[in-house]
């Protein structure tokens, strides 16, 4: 951290500061310039509150070198992070891998006919929610722990991983004993009790980019988590709120770039969740792949038109099976194995 004072400062308010700083346990390096003072803090300043710092009127300007974030760091950790799921390698540079699934598990009929179909396309991972957050209250939310036990018969069936979403920290060991994949969803990337108490578990968490959230704060999210001691976190881009109304929320493509320069964790995209049209899946998919994410969270059902929940944005059986193909080609250009 560098802190900027004014020219005006007294010495003896400098040298109080000094002091202040050093028994903290910081190294300083001082350069006195023309016009200001700039000091220099080496250590670990992330307990340190900037704003706070800044209502002593000696000084100027504060700047953070460092990002707040350091498990999620690529600084602190230049190697890709890649994490096992049965068979599938998330945020390995060589592979590609889709989760693919309903938005709601329905009915056992329903789960198996997606499952044993996307199995078939070539989906490494089975997705379906069982708690929903849906935004009235008189929506369907969900099988709950009926729609868990019927994800659990659809990976006997299919032996595909299951991921599934989290809402309550109450929630965390049933989900821990029973699920592959933990998905945090937008509404609740801070939650922060909840990312707390996943912090304990060591299952791969999927967190998913909060409706309205930065970049930074996203990491931040991923940092709760591993702070706790669960370095498994899958990041997911699943669109943000823009002015656009056109489509659901707007696909932030340059967030997975950004995210593979500042971090070592896997990126995922969810090109159902970000445009909410159907037919714009599969060009986001695409798209995906070209900027470099590790895979795609897909909503499939084998019925859209009577889909519980977001039928509009869900591909229906073939036209997965069609993305997959597309999805294949494109992949050996990129040196992918999905
Ligand atoms: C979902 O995956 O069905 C979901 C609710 O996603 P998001 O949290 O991204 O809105
Ligand atoms: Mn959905």
């Amino acid at each position: 951290m560098v802190i900027v004072t004014k020219t005006t400062i007294p010495q003896s308010h400098l040298d109080s500061m000094i002091e202040e700083f050093k028994t903290k346990g910081f190294e300083l390096n001082i350069i006195r310039g023309k016009d200001s003072i700039v000091i220099g803090l080496i250590g670990d300043t992330h307990a340190l509150d900037a704003d706070r710092l800044l209502l002593n009127p000696d000084v100027e300007r504060i700047m953070r070198v460092q990002e707040p974030f350091k498990k999620a760091s690529r600084k602190f950790h230049p190697m890709n992070t890649s994490i096992k799921v049965g068979n599938a390698s998330i945020g390995d540079e060589k592979s590609f891998v889709v989760m693919a699934g309903p938005c709601s598990v329905e009915s056992k009929e329903q789960i198996l006919t997606v499952a044993k179909s996307v199995k078939e396309s070539g989906a490494a991972i089975l997705r379906g929610g069982a708690y929903k957050p849906r935004t009235s209250p008189y929506s369907f939310q969900g099988l709950e722990l009926e729609g868990l036990e019927l994800l659990k018969e659809a990976r006997r069936e299919t032996g595909l991983p299951i991921v599934t979403e989290i809402m309550s920290p109450h929630l965390v060991e049933i989900f821990e004993n029973n699920v592959d994949i933990i998905q945090v969803g937008a509404r609740n990337m801070q939650n922060f009790d909840l990312l707390k108490e996943l912090g304990k578990t060591t299952k791969p968490i999927l967190l998913k980019r909060g409706l309205s959230s930065t970049i930074e704060e996203w990491l931040m999210s991923a940092e709760y988590i591993m702070a706790g001691g669960n370095p498994n976190v899958i990041l997911c881009e699943r669109g943000i709120r823009t002015f656009e109304t056109y489509t659901r929320n707007t696909l932030d493509l340059s967030a997975i770039p950004a995210v593979k320069k500042l971090s070592h964790l896997p990126v995922v995209v969810d090109p159902s969740h970000s445009a909410g049209i159907n037919w714009m899946v599969e060009s986001l998919s695409l798209a995906a792949m070209a900027v470099g994410a590790d895979g795609l969270i897909v909503e499939v059902h084998n019925d859209p038109k009577s889909a519980l929940c977001d039928g509009a944005q869900s591909l229906d059986l073939d036209q997965y099976a069609n993305l997959m193909k597309k999805l294949g080609a494109m992949s050996t250009h990129f040196g992918k194995q999905m």
